[in-house]
C-alpha cells in the first residue's frame, strides 16, 4: 500500500498520487514513520501537571481540568504506549496538560486539592 502524507489516505501499489491532493505517496515504511514523530511531537506539547495515586484521582482532576476548558491526558504507568519511557515509579500515572494551560491547570488543581474534594 502507499500513503498520502497530507491527508492519510491508502493506495493500492500502482497509484502514486493522491487523487484528493495530487501529492506524491509514500510507501508504508515512510508512512510509519511519519505517524510515529507526529505521535512524539503531540506528547511532547503536552507536559505533566500532577502524579496521580490511583485511577479515581486520575478521573476527578480531569473533571475539574475539563470543567475549566483545559484539554487533559492521562496516562497510567501500566500503559503499554509507554514502555520504555517511563520507569516504574510510585503513583498509578500523570495527568498532562498542553504547555500553554500549565499555569491555569496548576492553579486549578491547587484549589481543587485545598477544597479536600479528595477522599484520599
Ligand atoms: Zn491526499
Amino acid at each position: 500500500m502507499n500513503y498520502c502524507l497530507k491527508c492519510g489516505a491508502e493506495f493500492f501499489d500502482d497509484i502514486d498520487r493522491c487523487s484528493e491532493c495530487d501529492e506524491a505517496l509514500v510507501s508504508e515504511q515512510v508512512w510509519q514513520k511519519s505517524v510515529a514523530k507526529k505521535k512524539t511531537e503531540d506528547r511532547e506539547f503536552f507536559v505533566k501537571v500532577k502524579t496521580v495515586e490511583n485511577q479515581f484521582e486520575a478521573d476527578t482532576v480531569k473533571d475539574a481540568l475539563e470543567k475549566e476548558g483545559i484539554p487533559v491526558l492521562v496516562r497510567s504507568f501500566h500503559d503499554t504506549s509507554f514502555n520504555g519511557i517511563f520507569i516504574p515509579q510510585k503513583g498509578w500515572g500523570i495527568i498532562l496538560v498542553p504547555d500553554e494551560h500549565l499555569k491555569k491547570a496548576e492553579g486549578v488543581i491547587e484549589e481543587f486539592y485545598r477544597q479536600g474534594d479528595l477522599t484520599t
